[in-house]
This record gives C-alpha cells, sequence and structure tokens, in this order.
C-alpha cells in the first residue's frame, strides 16, 4: 500500500513513521509513506499557502490552488482509491473503517491546518472525510499519522503474528478480554488461577466471558448496536 501525506509540517511524522510497526512494514516494503510538503506547490514567492477567510473572522484559511497542484501531479502518477482529509466534522474514525481503508493500494491524507481547508477543496477533490475524535486538534497531522498506523498494522506481513490483528478490541465487536505475564504473583497481585490451568477450552471461555462483561461494561453501545459475534 502507498500513502501520499500532503502536510506543511512533513517533520512532525518523523517519529511515528520511523518507530515501531510502521518502520518494520516500511523497511519490509509492504507499506510505502511519502511526505509532500504543500509548500512546494505554492507559486507565491513566500511559499504561502493560506489567506484570510471571506466575511473575515479570526483565523486563516488554507488555499485551493496549492492543495489543488499537489493532487493533480499525485494522481497524474497513479490513481487513487480514496483523498481523504482529515476534519473534526468528518466520519468518526473506527475499526471498519481502518479495515475497510487497509485493502486499498494508494491513499491520500490531506491534513489541514488553521480554521480549515477552502470548502470547494472538500466539494470537489475530497472523496472521504475522517475525524479522531470529537475533539479539535491544531492540525491534521497527527490525526494522519493515527489513521496510518490503524490502517497499516491490518496489512498481511505487518504484525509478526498474522492473527494478533485479528483478536484485538473491536475486531469481534467485544473490546479484548485482560492479559497478564510473568510474574504469576508480584507483592499480593496475582494472575487469575484459570489461565495457569492449562485447559486451552475453559481458557478460551474465560477469555470471552471477560471480553463480553467488559465491553457491556465500557463500550455498552457496541453490544447494543449487534455487531459482535455473540448475536
Ligand atoms: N475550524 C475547524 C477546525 C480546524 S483545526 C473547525 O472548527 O471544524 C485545523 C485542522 O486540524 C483541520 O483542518 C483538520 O485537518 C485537523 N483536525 C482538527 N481536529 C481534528 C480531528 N478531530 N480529527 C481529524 N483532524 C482534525
Amino acid at each position: 500500500m502507498r500513502i501520499d501525506i500532503i502536510t506543511i509540517f512533513p517533520e512532525m511524522f518523523e517519529g511515528p513513521f520511523t518507530e515501531s510497526i510502521i518502520k518494520r512494514a516500511v523497511n519490509k516494503g509492504i507499506a510505502q509513506l511519502h511526505l509532500h510538503n504543500l509548500r512546494d506547490f505554492s507559486t507565491d514567492k513566500n511559499k504561502k499557502v493560506d489567506d484570510y477567510a471571506f466575511s473575515g473572522g479570526a483565523g486563516m484559511v488554507m488555499m485551493i490552488e496549492p492543495i489543488d497542484r499537489c493532487i493533480s501531479v499525485l494522481k497524474s502518477e497513479r490513481s487513487y482509491d480514496e483523498v481523504i482529509y482529515m476534519s473534526p466534522d468528518g466520519e468518526l474514525l473506527t475499526q471498519t473503517i481502518c479495515n475497510n481503508l487497509s485493502l486499498h493500494q494508494n491513499l491520500i491524507i490531506l491534513c489541514g491546518h488553521y480554521k480549515g481547508i477552502d470548502e470547494r477543496i472538500r466539494e470537489h477533490l475530497i472523496t472521504k472525510e475522517i475525524s479522531i475524535g470529537d475533539y479539535v486538534l491544531s492540525g491534521g497531522e497527527l490525526g494522519a499519522a493515527v489513521l496510518t498506523d490503524s490502517i497499516i498494522r491490518l496489512i498481511p506481513g505487518v504484525l509478526n503474528d498474522e492473527t494478533s490483528a485479528l483478536s484485538d478490541s473491536f475486531q469481534s465487536g467485544l473490546v479484548s478480554p485482560p492479559v497478564y505475564t510473568r510474574p504469576r504473583k508480584y507483592k499480593n497481585w496475582s494472575v487469575p488461577d484459570i489461565l495457569i490451568s492449562g485447559d486451552e477450552r475453559k481458557i478460551n471461555d474465560w477469555k470471552l466471558d471477560q471480553a463480553i462483561s467488559r465491553t457491556k461494561e465500557r463500550r455498552p453501545g457496541m453490544m447494543d448496536s449487534g455487531k459482535n459475534i455473540q448475536e
């Protein structure tokens, strides 16, 4: 999969994209991540990419032209499955969206800043708008990093144990059961006996019970939505 990210702060991706799972995916050649500095597509001598909002009011707006030029160049090189704009009023990011996007070949992610981008870009160039939550960030970069991470880890071959992504929270409509590691006893805190019993069937039943009760407690809406495998 190839993801092209359009941003005015490409350096913001250095940490998230050069460590851990994403780094491994890139090194294995499974993911190709390309950062495009929007200022490189500005024809202005000061590399300006924002301007005052019509109607006044506080805050600058990202201009159409540099964004259109950047997207046009990318589209002239290959076809894209989605041109995504990170936006607080976009579709709330869920595991289902991540699963669907992970099946694509080429994605563009546009990061906004200031008051956002000129609405005409959203009308004419954007095919999908994604929010990472009902709160406002200063820019789309952190959201784009979250989105990229959540997609890339789902591509077969990225995680060591390919089944591990399938047993994560939300994949079966349930959150994950609790997990433990050694030591078996720390201070007075012990591991549930069942997990050391060696009885695989009982352990699996216990994990499922835990996942169901946790989901009811922490994400009751998920149980009501009927998305989980129990119904
Ligand atoms: N004026 C806008 C907020 C702009 S915030 C409004 O009130 O809706 C600047 C940029 O940060 C946005 O263009 C968007 O790209 C990004 N952003 C902010 N919050 C976000 C969120 N919750 N999810 C994804 N992107 C977000």
